[in-house]
């Protein structure tokens, strides 16, 4: 088993209602430790497009990085993102493999940890409310250290954890 940390954004459709079923899904694969805050937050791409929600969950899980990743993108068809579109382009959701344990890959298909994890506010706030200290296997910094870098700039806190009934809090219960 290994610990690893996964990013969930959606900006159309029910936002909340995609992370919900998102979070709702990764617990048939895994076990969901932790699960941050909820954050509305400002798009990084060039073309205007809606804002974000975003959080980011832990989890405990008996798959290889390859197969979690090949899980996580058939959730995402489930929910209703379909392949094509522009890269960084509106989606209903968007699952990505933040960290994964100390693993360092880098491949066609994976590339851990997450390539933008370092520069993204959006990742590093909710990151370090359930994994602080964490180290980044490439950069030897951990989550603290690179959220206090990156700063919080167009990120905004929606709701604490246990936002729509999912629990958040280290050692709760994770009820989804
Ligand atoms: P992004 O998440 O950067 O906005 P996409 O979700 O469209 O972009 O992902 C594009 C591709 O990135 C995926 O098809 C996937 O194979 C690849 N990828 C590489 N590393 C990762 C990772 N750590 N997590 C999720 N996808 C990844
Ligand atoms: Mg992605």
């Amino acid at each position: 088993m290994a610990v690893a940390c996964i990013g969930l954004g959606a900006n159309t459709g029910n936002r909340q209602a995609n992370l919900r079923l998102a979070l709702q899904g990764i617990t048939r694969m895994a076990r969901v430790q932790a699960v941050s805050s909820l954050y509305e937050t400002d798009p990084e791409a060039a073309t205007p497009q809606p804002p974000y929600y975003n959080a980011v969950c832990r989890i405990e899980t008996g798959l290889q990085p390859r197969s979690l990743l090949r899980f996580l993108k058939g959730l995402e068809h489930e929910i209703g993102r379909r392949p094509g579109g522009e890269r960084w382009g509106p989606r209903p959701i968007d699952l990505d493999v933040l960290l994964y344990a100390d693993a360092v890959v880098e491949s066609d298909e994976l590339t851990v940890p997450h390539p933008r994890l370092a520069e993204r506010a959006f990742v590093l706030v909710p990151l370090a409310e359930i994994a602080p200290g964490l180290r980044h296997p490439v950069l030897g910094k951990t989550i603290a250290a690179l959220r206090r870098a990156a700063g919080a700039a167009g990120v905004r806190k929606i709701a604490p954890p246990g936002w729509d009934g999912v629990a958040g809090a280290e050692d709760e219960p994770v009820r989804l």
